[in-house]
């Protein structure tokens, strides 16, 4: 047994089955899932068998290991039809095949919400196998979604109402979490993002994606945005007197912009928090259709003029669009962390991600690589030349007070893991 073996010790139990028709590839596989610890592995030779070793509930796979090229049953269909039965086990795809049509059946497996670790050009090195199957570690425990007497099902998500989002603002339960933004040259942290949570007395943190959207659809997103840009202030103002000097960045939404007295309110709170607006980010994102393009043209020009910054967020998805960039005046691009994540694997994600990047340094803006998760990510987005840098690699967003405390680790851990390169952390440590 290696030495990653203990890696794995939480989830060695797990029973994990291969499905490749080729016998070489299952015996090697398999003595490299040994070889990381765990203990029950099965292997098959179609996807006709997998299938069948999925039916029962008792004793399912908790993870598939599946060959996309196989002669009676390919794995997109194997994929399908996993999808179809609630397959709630996690999955790895395997192919001899390139990057693109792995990515194509990644994104196919999502799509019928399957678990997926991610995928691997064959042959498949211990290494990479091992950096997937820590995912798997990692991730809570899972099996057939049918239910069963001794099969633990995932809770589903908590769906709440417009009235209870309604009642949450109203009562000051949505707090700011901040994440960190750091330069990618040289480590330095030029500023956060606020990011709203839901401190629900009973269901503990609740996180945007279960509140956003509902405060959207029920017309009240405006309220929640003004607390959120209301706290956002009063922490820059608060952090600016502690000698910590940064730009905080706010979410806001078209509806935002569309609203009568928005751009006049945000102005009036800057100046009673004695805050120059210049500290002050707006990131946009447009998630619906663009209310009423005049409304939103005038608070933007309002804003600019007034010194506020604005940055376009989640660039390259549907919503956040070249258009946007034409007619709007942004100071700042954010690439969606869909195009960070893996770019530095994936050629095309690689060329959308320069791309971008250009485009922002020829209109004149500020480059954020969102979503910088590993040391692969990290060295990728500063090779490629983006600004700014956000992400899990850096930080996870965190309250406020704990903001000074982890700018004194980030600091201690650009020089340790030697981050940046030894002129650009100079810099960041006679900064501070
Ligand atoms: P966003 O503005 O693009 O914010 C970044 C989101 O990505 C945050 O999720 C953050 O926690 C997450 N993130 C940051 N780094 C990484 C990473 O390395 N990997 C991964 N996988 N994720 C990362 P969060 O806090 O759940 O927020 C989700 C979205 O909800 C935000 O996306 C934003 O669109 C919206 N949101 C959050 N707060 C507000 C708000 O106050 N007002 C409005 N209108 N929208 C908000
Ligand atoms: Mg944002
Ligand atoms: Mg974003």
């Amino acid at each position: 047994m290696s030495s990653d073996s203990t890696e794995f010790a939480g989830r060695s139990n797990d029973l994990l089955l291969i499905v490749d028709d080729d016998e070489f590839m299952r015996t090697v596989l398999g003595s490299s899932l040994r070889d990381l610890g765990f203990s029950r592995v099965e292997a098959v030779e179609s996807g006709t068998m997998a299938l069948a070793r999925c039916n029962g509930t008792l004793d399912a796979p908790q993870l598939i290991l599946l060959d996309l090229n196989m002669p009676d049953m390919d794995g997109v269909e194997v994929i399908r039809q996993l999808g179809a039965r609630g397959f709630a086990g996690a999955l790895v795809l395997l192919s001899g095949e390139d990057a693109t049509t792995l990515r194509a059946a990644e994104t196919l497996a999502r799509a019928h919400k399957l678990r997926i670790l991610g995928s691997q050009s064959k042959p498949v090195a211990q290494e990479a196998l091992a950096q997937l199957l820590a995912r798997h570690n990692k991730a809570p425990s899972s099996t057939n979604r049918a239910p069963s007497a001794t099969v633990p099902v995932k809770a589903a998500k908590r769906v709440f109402s417009a009235t209870e989002v309604a009642h949450a603002i109203a009562r000051g339960e949505i707090i700011n979490h901040y994440q960190p933004k750091v330069l990618a040259e040289s480590g330095e942290v030029v500023g956060v993002e606020a990011l709203a949570r839901w401190q629900h007395p009973e269901a503990g943190i609740v996180y945007p994606d279960q509140f956003i959207a509902v405060a959207e659809a029920g017309g009240f997103i405006c309220d929640l945005t003004r607390g959120v840009l209301r706290s956002a202030i009063a922490q820059a103002a608060a952090w600016r007197a502690g000698g910590i000097k940064l730009t905080v960045a706010v979410n806001i939404t078209m509806d935002d912009l569309a609203a009568p007295g928005f751009a006049s309110d945000a102005i009036a709170m800057a100046r009673a928090a004695r805050l120059e607006p210049e500290s002050i980010l707006l990131e946009v994102t447009e998630s619906q259709l663009m209310p009423d393009l005049i409304r939103v043209l005038d608070a933007l020009a309002r804003l600019r003029i007034h010194r506020f910054r604005l940055s376009i967020d989640d660039f390259g998805t549907g919503h956040s669009s070249l258009v946007q960039l034409r007619d709007l005046p942004f100071d700042e691009l954010k690439v969606d962390r869909s195009f960070t994540r893996n770019a530095h694997q994936d050629f095309r994600l690689r060329a959308f991600f320069q791309t971008t990047i250009d485009l922002a340094r020829t209109l004149g803006m500020t480059a954020v690589a969102e979503g910088v998760e590993t040391a692969d990510d990290w060295d990728f987005v500063r090779r490629a030349g983006a600004c700014c840098t956000q992400g899990y690699f850096i930080a996870k967003p965190m309250p406020a007070d704990a903001l000074p405390a982890w700018i004194e680790m980030w600091h201690a851990r650009v020089r340790n893991e030697r981050l940046v390169d030894p002129r650009g952390m100079e810099g960041v440590v006679a900064h501070n």
